[in-house]
């Protein structure tokens, strides 16, 4: 429609101007004429002197030959008398012979150009010649008849033209909108094709296979974290049911009872520390992690942390310092800053060797203005090619090892302390030498006004050991 309405005003202004132009140049063609004919005239004349049949032969022939254009002659003597007249002339008043083309067009009915003329033999006579303006005027009116037939065939066109543009311009958009109707969540393997013009809808097409490649990953991720949590959660349930069904099968010592029933708290500890930690992860996804708006003293847990620590350590043969401890403040709830540096210490003894050894640093760069948290080892370190996926969630790097342990985690503690971490617009890495140790950095944004020391606040989630 709007291509019709563009055509349309187009046609309109251009049919305008060239009909005037049109109009203006036919006017002039006329006009020419009648010079050309007045100069023809005077040649017939001096030709044929003085023979007047003869030269009314001539101007007759000449008046017949332009018959459509209803020009007409006539010639005056020396006292202006009118000599000669070509049969369709109008009457008209004796001539001035001011050798002008006179009278404006739509005002006079003809239009005439008059000449004195000298002849040879001296004596003077008048030319008079012109025409209807009725010719002109139809010569205008067929003018203006085509411009209106070519016209209408335009507009007619227009809108056909128009729609057969707008329907090739539309139809990638149509096949985008097909393929992302039918698009399903189970399903999103389709992708847009690329025709490979460059243009708007081909980068609109990659722009949304960008995105489906994207919503695809973060769905098969999930997919999987559903499951494995699932899987991780049938094992405490199905020992919780074991132990309740070796209880209520025959009748027990209460003894019997206490020992069915620690073991059942133990799993029951077991599951909650993993829903807790599938908690903290469902946060993180949804971006309501870490308390950004809340500061955390830093150094304070990390003490706490390492004092914790320390008799699990010693009880694996393994040797925890607590090297450099700069008072840091950083952004963050306390809760979730413990877990990570809790999670972090508590892989450092967990994967480590007897003897082993632990050391923990805590330092200012004040360069970057963060804080520096770093946890080393000398234990079984982390193969090189496996290094990247340790942050994926519920991925162990070496499953029989730790599944045999009595802490075996879930392999959700790095992943809780980078989405932790990340929420707090911070940094983990982790550098590996295989069979030789690890050492595992944490940068955080560190606040450097120490004074409003907010409290983070009672929200604290009971996290029993072991990530
Ligand atoms: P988990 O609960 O299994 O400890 P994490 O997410 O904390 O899960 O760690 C993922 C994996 O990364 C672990 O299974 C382990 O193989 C490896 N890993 C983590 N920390 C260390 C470390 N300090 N030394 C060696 N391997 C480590």
């Amino acid at each position: 429609m709007w291509i019709t309405l563009v055509v349309f005003v187009m046609v309109l202004v251009t049919n305008i101007t060239v009909s005037e132009l049109e109009q203006q140049a036919l006017r002039q063609g006329y006009d020419q004429f009648l010079r050309d004919s007045l100069e023809e005239v005077n040649v017939a004349v001096a030709k044929f002197e003085p023979g007047k049949e003869q030269l009314e032969k001539a101007l007759l022939e000449k008046v017949k030959d332009n018959e459509y254009r209803t020009w007409f002659l006539q010639l005056y003597d020396e006292k202006k008398d009118l000599y000669w007249s070509s049969g369709n002339a109008p009457k008209l008043e004796p001539p001035t012979f001011v050798g002008e083309i006179n009278g404006p067009y739509d005002e006079k009915k003809h239009r005439v150009y008059e000449k004195k003329l000298r002849k040879a033999s001296g004596e003077n006579y008048y030319i008079r010649c012109g025409f209807l303006h009725v010719a002109l005027q139809d010569d205008i009116n067929q003018l203006n008849r085509n411009i209106l037939l070519a016209s209408i065939s335009i507009m007619l066109a227009a809108p056909l033209g128009g729609y057969v543009i707008a329907l090739r311009a539309t139809r990638p958009i149509s096949q985008i909108i097909a393929t992302t109707a039918h698009l399903q969540p189970s399903n999103l393997k389709e992708r847009l094709p690329i025709r490979g013009t460059g243009d708007e809808i081909d980068q609109l097409s990659q722009t949304i296979n960008g995105m489906l490649d994207r919503l695809a990953s973060y769905l098969n991720q999930n997919r999987d974290f559903v499951a494995n949590a699932a899987h991780e959660l049938r094992s405490p349930l199905a020992a919780i049911r074991t132990s309740v069904e070796v209880g209520l099968n025959r009748s027990r010592t209460p003894e019997e009872y206490a020992v069915i029933l620690s073991d059942v708290m133990e799993e029951i500890g077991r599951l909650a520390g993993l829903v807790n930690r599938l908690l903290i992860l469902a946060e993180g996804d949804a971006g309501s992690v870490a308390g950004k708006d809340q500061f955390t003293r830093l150094d304070k847990i990390v003490r706490e942390s390492a004092d914790m620590f320390d008799a699990v350590a010693e009880l694996n043969g393994v040797r925890l310092t607590l090297g450099e401890l700069a008072s840091a403040i950083v952004p963050g709830d306390e809760t979730y800053l413990r877990q990570v540096v809790r999670n972090l210490i508590d892989n450092a003894i967990k994967y480590n060797r007897n003897p082993g050894d632990v050391v923990v640093h805590l330092r200012v760069d004040s360069a970057r203005k963060q804080a520096l948290l770093i946890v080393s080892d000398s234990g079984i370190g982390i193969d090189e090619e496996v290094l990247p996926r340790i942050f994926e969630r519920f991925y162990r790097a070496d499953k029989a090892r730790t599944r045999e342990k009595e802490r075996a985690g879930y392999g959700l503690g790095l992943s809780i302390c980078q989405t932790v971490i990340q929420a707090l617009h911070g940094e983990i890495a982790v550098e590996s030498d295989a069979g030789r140790g690890s050492t595992f950095t944490v940068r955080l944004p560190l606040i450097e006004d120490s004074t409003p020391l907010a409290h983070s606040g009672d929200k604290h989630i009971p996290l029993p050991l072991g990530s």
